[in-house]
């Protein structure tokens, strides 16, 4: 399967579907990645806090495509945020990954309590100016803290990865983004795959398309533009969410999907969490 591209603030292109590696320990990380590559996925997701950057760079290195046609994310945790050790953090991932680049370098939470991440920021221009993080962007942020960013740095982050799944559609934010020239990351486009996929409705509109909840979950979102990043070590699972580019769901059935939204979050609030 071929994933189609959406073009970021800095024209550089990346999937809009790709690979999450949360909670994969570093040794058992290399296999999926391998699997998903195979099956046609060229983006890759991790961050430093899920210990499991060795593992992926290992894949990388054993793949058998070129590293120029893969798109790598790395996150910089929140212990880590200020100038100086950003850049050593930065270094850090790149070693584990043994790469010389990163397509993506996120802020994995704006952790407002630490009130460090425009100095963070900071350090993200320089590893962009550098050419050593492709492009630079931002996780977990909300509307205030993206807002803060334009007032006090030049930089407009490419991206903001933010959970985003039927029953957290992020409206706010998604308008915010698309008036700003950011594009939309959806992690846990699966809900984690707990309550959500047992969904009568996504259950019967799989019936409908012939697809699997999952599925269904996975093209409203791209349908709405957003990249999305499902995880799954089950190799059946990992070639079932990239085939979502073969069918459309129909604008009233979008709507139907639009009315599960409870505002109920499977991860942490960014305005308390770090
Ligand atoms: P997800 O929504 O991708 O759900 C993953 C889980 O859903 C799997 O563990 C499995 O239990 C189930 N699942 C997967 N495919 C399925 C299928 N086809 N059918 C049935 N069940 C299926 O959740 P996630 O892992 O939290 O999020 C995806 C990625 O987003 C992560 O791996 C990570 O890369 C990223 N993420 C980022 C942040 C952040 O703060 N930036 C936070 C969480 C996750």
């Amino acid at each position: 399967t071929q994933v189609p591209n959406i073009t970021l603030n800095t024209g550089a292109e990346m999937p809009q579907l790709g690979f999450g590696v949360f909670q994969v320990p570093a040794d058992e990380v290399v296999e999926p990645v391998l699997t998903a590559i195979e099956a046609g996925y060229r983006s890759i997701d991790t961050a430093a806090v899920y210990g499991n950057e060795e593992g992926v760079g290992k894949a990388i290195a054993e793949a058998p495509v070129a590293r120029e046609d893969l798109f790598v994310t790395t996150k910089l945790w929140n212990d880590r945020q200020g100038y100086d050790s950003t850049l050593r953090a930065f270094d850090e991932s790149l070693t584990k990954l043994g790469l010389d680049y990163v397509d993506l370098y996120l802020i994995h939470w704006p952790s407002p309590g630490q009130d460090l991440f425009v100095e963070t920021w900071k350090a993200f221009e320089k590893l962009h100016a550098d050419g050593r993080a492709k492009a630079i962007g931002v996780s977990n942020f909300q509307i205030p803290h993206l807002r803060r960013l334009s007032e006090e740095t030049e930089v407009v982050p490419a991206v903001n990865q933010i959970e985003l799944h039927p029953n957290l559609p992020q409206s706010n934010l998604r308008a915010f983004h698309s008036e700003h020239g950011i594009a939309t990351e959806a992690w846990s486009p699966l809900g984690q795959g707990k309550g959500l996929l047992d969904d009568a409705t996504l259950g019967s509109l799989a019936e409908k398309y012939g697809k699997s909840p999952a599925q269904i979950a996975l093209r409203w979102s791209i349908q709405q533009g957003n990249v999305v990043i499902p995880k799954s070590v089950t190799p059946s699972r990992v070639r079932e969410n990239i085939e979502v580019f073969d069918f459309e769901l129909a604008d009233d059935d979008v709507a139907e999907i639009n009315s599960l939204e409870t505002g109920v979050r499977v991860g942490p609030d960014p305005d308390v969490f770090g």
